[in-house]
């Protein structure tokens, strides 16, 4: 576990917080779900910070709904933009099962998502600390807080298996 730029920020607390384990689990769960109906096993989770609701929850639907865009992380975001009736979920954090492309930073950053929790680094398709590192450029106005590394080892487990697989 590691957290990413100097946010003076107890990692002791973050590692011992239970309910980011429970709401990693939940994304996992997500992820697992998708693998099952030929997706890329990827998960996302949108929380209200301040009660700990749930707000939406999925996986990718790229191939079952025929969109490029379907990723977990658009997919959690717009409904919980819609439940909220708010294109901003302020106070919310998203935990997704890998890091984020640059796509789906560019909207984290959009919805200003409080904190971003996510899985393994994707050196390929990743947008957050790999590639394009969104939240590093001059045109993002805002970056969340970002965590990485929760249950990576899993995470990158769960795609290299779903990868072989598929060979
Ligand atoms: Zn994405």
């Amino acid at each position: 576990m590691y957290v990413l730029d100097d946010l003076n920020l107890n990692i002791e607390s973050i590692v011992m917080n239970k309910s980011a384990n429970t709401f990693m689990e939940l994304a996992f769960a997500e992820a697992i779900a998708a693998e099952e109906i030929g997706e890329v096993p990827v998960g996302a989770v949108v929380v209200d910070s301040l009660s700990g609701e749930v707000i939406s929850a999925a996986g990718n639907r790229v191939e079952v709904h025929h969109d490029p865009s379907a990723h977990a992380e658009l997919i959690a975001i717009q409904r919980a933009s819609h439940k909220r009736m708010s294109p901003r979920l302020i106070n919310c954090d998203l935990y997704v099962t890998l890091e984020p492309c640059p796509m789906c930073a560019q909207a984290i950053s959009y919805a200003r998502i409080r904190r971003l929790y996510f899985g393994a680094l994707d050196s390929k398709g990743g947008g957050v600390e790999s590639g394009a590192r969104i939240f590093h450029q001059s045109s993002c106005r805002h970056k969340p807080e970002i965590y990485g590394g929760l249950c990576a080892g899993r995470s990158a487990d769960m795609l290299r298996n779903f990868f072989q697989s598929k060979r």
